[in-house]
């Protein structure tokens, strides 16, 4: 909780490396600081609950890649497994093209859907296309959104900065897969 002078009588509230800050104006009692925390913090737990909700699954990832696929990419790129995994901290999702498994970061839990979108597409192209040359990127580009998705990903990876989490090894690739 921290309190604003310059704040009159609007209430923020957000996350910020794990923790929930709510930001209050300096002029609150103790009694509105504390009814205004609970409505923030229960309004923060909504919203990620809701955002959970969708694509929450593997099988909702799965179908979610069908869909992306039929929809951008002719239907050609068919996975056989799409799910998510929780040990990729620096990449947001990796492809097998050989298993044709595709998997994406935990990370991108509660991130807007037209970013987890296009790193489905991109782990999608990837069947189509194992590295990054000028035909992979025009099958990502055929995703409307996929330069806003990158620009929204490049500043999550400038301001997060944060070390790895204890104990997390830096990524490995397996064999044969890309990211
Ligand atoms: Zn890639």
């Amino acid at each position: 909780m921290r309190r604003s002078a310059r704040r009159r009588r609007t209430v923020t509230a957000y996350r910020e490396h794990g923790r929930t800050v709510v930001l209050i104006p300096a002029a609150f009692t103790a009694a509105e600081e504390r009814r205004w925390v609970d409505q923030m913090v229960a309004k923060l737990q909504t919203r990620e609950e809701r955002r959970r909700r969708t694509l929450g699954s593997d099988d909702d990832l799965m179908a979610r890649a069908r869909q992306l696929s039929a929809a951008h990419l002719d239907g050609q790129a068919v996975p056989v497994s799409v799910r998510w995994v929780e040990n990729q901290h620096r990449r947001w999702g990796s492809c097998t093209p050989a298993d044709r498994t595709i998997r994406l970061s935990g990370r991108l839990r509660g991130m807007p859907e037209f970013v987890v979108d296009y790193v489905l597409v991109h782990e999608l192209a990837h069947l189509l296309e194992p590295t990054h040359n000028t035909h992979f990127w025009s099958l990502v580009h055929a995703y409307p959104r996929a330069e806003r998705a990158l620009g929204f990903l490049e500043g999550v990876e400038f301001g997060s900065g944060a070390p790895l989490p204890a104990g997390a090894a830096d990524d490995e690739l397996e064999p044969g897969a890309v990211d």
